[in-house]
């Protein structure tokens, strides 16, 4: 489907804003509220919800080279709030950015290839999971650096806040890992082909999409049980209930119906 781009800008957020109106039969575009063309699905109340994202995590959020913002994530909510008839706008604020949002109520909810830890349960309620993903380190291709060994004492780039750093922390001491830390992925990769981190940490189906796009690095090293995680949407603790119960609603309809298949499928079979 497609959704029409409004242009309402988002206060208190700065940068990379996209702005998305998801609202099924409505032909306005400019003002990304609801009125009486909404009157006729009786699950939205003319509400406009802000969902918070990365901004480069390709193939789940990042901007192709038409200058779209696409993704799995973007085309499954897309999907998901056609399904259910919600409008939305997305605001690209970065990983750590999306959930200081959420936090502070300035996101109703998070897609961001967002793992679910037990320690984020404490603080947001999840969606089904959506897509399975494991960390990995990445190092220059052809490079020095082709296994965990290699990095010994090396300084290492890592995605402030996300899983994969959370692994780096957990060996860092026994390998004496430095670590700088990005708010951004491709920031993280810049460092390592430049020669300031010998690796980057990651998530692997990313870092493999990366790679297959000639990206330059290589992955090195996997973890596929301690920090094994499945993607879901996220809202804040006991908030936007109904807006879960809504995406998983319409997550189990668009996997019944194949397109999720076919969202999945045109990223990463192209
Ligand atoms: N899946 C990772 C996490 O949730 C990274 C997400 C991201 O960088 N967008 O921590």
């Amino acid at each position: 489907m497609s959704a029409s781009v409004s242009r309402r800008t988002f206060l208190g957020i700065a940068g990379g804003a996209v702005s998305v109106l998801g609202l099924v039969a409505c032909n306005s575009a400019d003002s990304g509220t609801t009125d009486d063309a909404s009157a006729a699905s009786d699950d939205t109340s003319g509400t406009t919800y802000i969902i918070a994202t990365d901004t480069t995590f390709a193939p789940f959020e990042f901007t192709n080279e038409a200058g779209e913002f696409v993704g799995i994530d973007m085309d499954i909510l897309a999907a998901v709030a056609a399904d259910q008839g919600f409008a939305y706008d997305v605001n690209s604020l970065g990983f750590e950015a999306a959930c200081a949002a959420l936090e502070s109520n300035q996101a109703d909810g998070v897609i961001a290839g967002m793992s679910i830890t037990e320690e984020r349960q404490e603080s947001y309620d999840f969606s089904d999971p959506y897509y399975d993903s494991y960390v990995c380190a990445a190092a220059r291709d052809g490079g020095d650096y082709q296994s965990l060994e290699d990095l010994r004492g090396q300084t290492v780039a890592c995605k402030t806040a996300t899983q994969s750093a959370s692994w780096a922390e957990s060996i860092a001491e026994e390998y004496g890992l430095t670590i700088t830390y990005f708010t951004d992925s491709d920031m993280m990769y810049q460092d390592v082909l430049t020669g300031n981190s010998a690796a980057c940490f990651e998530d692997y189906p990313v870092m493999a999409y990366g790679v297959a796009q000639g990206n330059g690095l290589t992955v090195i090293a996997t973890e596929e049980e301690e920090f094994a995680t499945p993607y879901a949407f996220a809202v804040l603790k006991g908030q936007n209930a109904d807006l879960l119960e809504m995406f998983n609603a319409g997550l189990a309809n668009i996997r019944e119906s194949g397109e999720y298949d076919e969202i999945v499928a045109a990223y990463l079979e192209a």
